[in-house]
């Protein structure tokens, strides 16, 4: 693979993962990024040096009277594509069959996809397969046919799209395997692919996940979620 991404992570997110304060839907798709893109591996590294550093420098500053929560940061590391122990390769899927053949994931999909995925057809050619991290995120495989196209939306939150195999492309550009992808409440954006494209995405509304909102949001929204809820089960 000779492309190198074009569209990468801030530094400013890159620093909350190598700190490990991200959710974990967020880690994993920055780590999926960081896996595919050098430079990205290259200041990440740099920025998990300054936080363990600083970390070891003042170990108790804002954690007092709790336990600090490490859970994260552990996370974090055991996604780490250069931490590479010999327990990630015994993970049976490391690809995913589509029509046109198969795709190899990063790391860290290849491990949510080891627990299965179920992939369930939605409008415009695109098939989708949720994955549930956390209560903070809504992830999600994203499968869009050669010549398919989303209907045009906007965001409530951020919405991440990493693609892992094929391009897609919007009104602001086209983006190709390992690119990152970041739109946020402000874009209203319609994507299409020509080629068809294997995705992950991430969308951070946390006002999906909260009981009693939940009615106020649109049924396009309510459906998705009430789907992703029965691909838990
Ligand atoms: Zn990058």
């Amino acid at each position: 693979m000779t492309y190198h991404s074009t569209h990468h992570p801030s530094r400013e997110l890159l620093g909350k993962f190598a700190e490990g304060s991200l959710s974990a839907g967020m880690s994993v798709v920055i780590s999926a990024h960081v896996e595919l893109c050098p430079q990205c591996r290259e200041t990440t590294s740099a920025l998990e040096a300054e936080a363990t550093l600083n970390w070891l420098q003042n170990p108790v500053s804002d954690t007092a009277g709790s336990e600090p929560d490490f859970s994260h940061m552990i996370d974090a590391i055991t996604s780490e594509p250069q931490s590479i122990t010999p327990e990630a390769d015994r993970f049976a899927v490391n690809e995913i069959h589509m029509l046109e053949g198969s795709v190899s994931l990063p790391r860290v999909l290849a491990k949510l996809a080891s627990d299965g995925l179920v992939w369930k057809k939605m409008a415009g050619g695109i098939n989708q397969a949720s994955v549930m991290l956390d209560n903070e995120t809504q992830c999600e495989f994203l499968y869009m046919k050669p010549g398919s196209q989303v209907p045009v939306h906007k965001h409530r939150g951020n919405e991440i799209t990493l693609v892992l195999d094929g391009s897609f492309s919007d009104e602001m550009g086209r983006y190709r395997e390992s690119d990152f992808v970041l739109r946020n409440a402000s874009h209203q954006h319609q994507p299409m692919s020509d080629e068809g494209c294997l995705c992950f995405a991430v969308q951070d509304s946390p006002l999906m996940f909260t009981k009693g909102l939940a009615r106020l949001l649109n049924p396009f929204l309510q459906y998705r979620f009430r789907r992703a809820t029965s691909a838990q089960a």
